[in-house]
């Protein structure tokens, strides 16, 4: 028998987010993650930072032609099965993303609106905020704050499971379709669903795992929910995998660094 390679199908999951050369968020631990669920990564870099283990030090952002014609040339080559949005670090890169969305329309995008990172640094500016807010929150299938950015986006402090539920319907009042607010800060974690397809919200129950290496752990999340909805699995199914993805990559991070080590 012959084997022909080349021949088999496999999911690509678009990864557009910043660059973290530590490896434990953004493009690099995205692509770590893909090559997981047996997908096929491909990315669009929004911006560069410098930063460790130790922190996030600078950012530098990319130009927004080179984010359009990036993103032009991967889709008008390749069939993306589902599209993942993280750190875009400046309102240009906010605004050619939200350029394409509205071109193309496609129809699986998961959107992490990351903000700020552990270490305290904004990973975007105030008018990229605002374009979060206004044009990109309702061209996702679905979004992933943590109670942190959930706050923010809401202009109100999200902390307790009664103010993530709140702010998870606050933001579909704000056009956003489908909403998970994560909460790996509480004891045991929990994530809160709201979703168009049902009236009440959903609770995700996990465990708590006592590691220092949590750095980019919001990435590798919305990264495996990405990839389980390239897969063809529901919005509920696609956030119970992810979630005990996330725990056992948790339970098994290897020790990097003197600082926050990488989850993946
Ligand atoms: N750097 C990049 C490129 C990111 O995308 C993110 C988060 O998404 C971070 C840093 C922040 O990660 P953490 O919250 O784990 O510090």
């Amino acid at each position: 028998m012959v084997l022909r390679s080349g021949s088999h199908n496999i999911p690509v999951v678009l990864s557009i987010a910043g660059f973290d050369p530590s490896s434990g968020a953004g493009i690099t631990a995205d692509i770590k993650t893909i090559a997981a669920h047996k997908c096929y990564g491909v990315t669009c870099i929004t911006s560069l930072t410098v930063q460790s283990t130790r922190g996030v030090r600078s950012v530098e952002p990319i130009e927004g032609r080179v984010i359009t014609e990036t993103l032009e040339e991967l889709t008008s080559d390749l069939q993306v099965a589902a599209i993942k949005i993280g750190m875009l670090g400046s309102s240009e890169a906010a605004r050619a993303v939200a350029g394409f969305l509205k071109r193309h329309q496609p129809r699986n995008v998961v959107l992490d609106p990351v903000l700020k990172s552990s270490s305290g640094a904004d990973l975007i500016s105030a008018e990229g905020l605002k374009i979060l807010q206004q044009r990109l929150i309702a061209m996702a299938l679905v979004i992933t704050p943590n109670a942190e950015e959930a706050g923010t986006l809401t202009g109100k402090k999200v902390s307790t499971p009664q103010e993530m539920e709140a702010a998870a319907l606050r933001l579909r009042t704000m056009g956003a379709r489908n909403v998970i607010v994560t909460g790996g800060h509480l004891d045991p974690p929990r994530e809160v669903l709201s979703l168009e397809s049902r009236r009440d919200l959903v609770t995700l129950l996990g465990t708590s795992v006592h590691t220092r290496s949590t750095h980019g752990t919001g990435c590798v999340f919305s990264t495996s929910l990405a990839c389980r909805i390239a897969m063809g699995k529901n919005l509920p199914e696609a956030a119970k995998g992810a979630k005990s993805y996330v725990e056992s990559a948790l339970k098994k991070a290897p020790l990097v660094g003197r600082g926050v080590g990488p989850v993946v």
